[in-house]
């Protein structure tokens, strides 16, 4: 029988992936999800437990029912410019919600977590790439509450022995190659579905958010990262707490930078066809450059994207978008 692996948010973008990545390793993904954003359809791998993260009981209930090795969790919201409006969402959702979860694990005696973090504990880095030792500094209440859960996790380590593993993402992008699962985010914020919308026609155009930024063509850069290489360090990472490696952060990037622009004119290379675009004001809190430095995951976890030219990327989700199915 396959071990049993709680996916907090397993019905969203990055943890639907997870979910096929732990199902690939021979886990059995089980699915702790509200349905506020994710999507029923998007669990494929493994049960479904309906339910929230602030909601104690129902996560006693199916801890014990599952008794699961590990918690990998990706429930949270992650829009920054709504936690900036509504701050008090994001520090209940991702502060208390996690708290819950963490305390029902301890409650239950599951000891294990993989956490859904960011590069925006960064905030505003002067540095490119960056590394783990760069200084913390976010800048808007998502990144903050990122990173007071990887304090709480550490703290929790140091105080109950729980092992733990935060996994910052620079810009989580593309598609399962399969096209079995995808981003379907409402709204959509991220670049690269709002270009393949604008492409197929399903919104006017694209706004790029500032071209006088201090960068070669003056659009922000950032590191594009293939969903499925994202889910394939989550199970590395579990695969390392198993065998009592100690726990820690690491950034989850490709390392190589891609200016607005560039994005832009990839995706019209892969589609070919045109993105109508404008160009508008800068988006308030956006840094010019965000590259990880990747290699504490390359060396600890293991771990190399596999998918990781930005063609092939857009590719793969542009094949999600030109789906039939949902
Ligand atoms: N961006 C843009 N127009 C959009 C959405 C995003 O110009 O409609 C830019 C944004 O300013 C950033 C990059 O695209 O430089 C990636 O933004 P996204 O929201 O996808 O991810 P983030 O970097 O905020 O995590």
């Amino acid at each position: 029988m396959s071990v049993n692996v709680l996916v907090t948010g397993g019905a969203g973008y990055i943890g639907s992936h997870a979910c096929k990545a732990l199902r690939v390793a021979g886990y059995n993904p089980v699915a702790y999800d509200n349905l506020s954003s994710g999507h029923e359809w998007a669990v494929k791998w493994g049960p479904l437990e309906r339910g929230d993260i602030l909601d104690f009981t129902r996560l006693i209930e199916v801890l014990n029912c599952y008794k699961p090795l590990a918690v990998m969790h990706f429930a949270g919201l992650i829009a920054v410019g709504e936690s900036v409006e509504h701050p008090e969402r994001y520090y209940r959702n991702n502060v208390i919600g996690s708290l819950s979860l963490l305390q029902a694990m301890r409650e239950v005696g599951v000891n294990n977590v993989i956490f859904s973090s960011t590069a925006a504990v960064y905030g505003l880095p002067k540095e490119a790439p960056i590394n783990e030792t760069s200084l913390e500094k976010p800048i808007n209440p998502y990144g903050e509450t990122k990173l007071i859960v990887e304090r709480v996790l550490r703290d929790f380590g140091v105080a109950y022995g729980l092992n733990w593993t935060a996994l910052r993402y620079f810009n989580a992008a593309g598609a399962d190659p399969a096209s079995e699962t995808g981003e379907a985010h409402d709204p959509e914020t991220h670049l690269i579905p709002i270009i393949i919308e604008s492409i197929q026609g399903k919104r006017d155009r694209l706004t790029v958010y500032g071209a006088d930024y201090d960068t070669p063509d003056g659009t922000c850069i950032r590191d594009y990262i293939h969903v499925s290489d994202l889910a394939d360090a989550h199970v590395a990472a579990l695969n390392r707490l198993r065998r009592g490696g100690s726990s820690g952060s690491y950034n989850l990037g490709n390392g190589a930078g891609f200016s607005v622009r560039e994005v832009i004119n990839t995706a019209q290379t892969v589609t070919g066809k045109i993105v109508p675009v404008t160009y508008g004001a800068r988006r308030r809190g956006d840094p010019a450059v965000l590259v990880a430095d990747a290699s504490r995951a390359t060396h600890e976890l293991s771990w190399r994207p596999k998918i990781s030219s930005l063609d092939e990327i857009i590719r793969t989700a542009w094949a999600w978008h030109s789906r039939t199915w949902i």
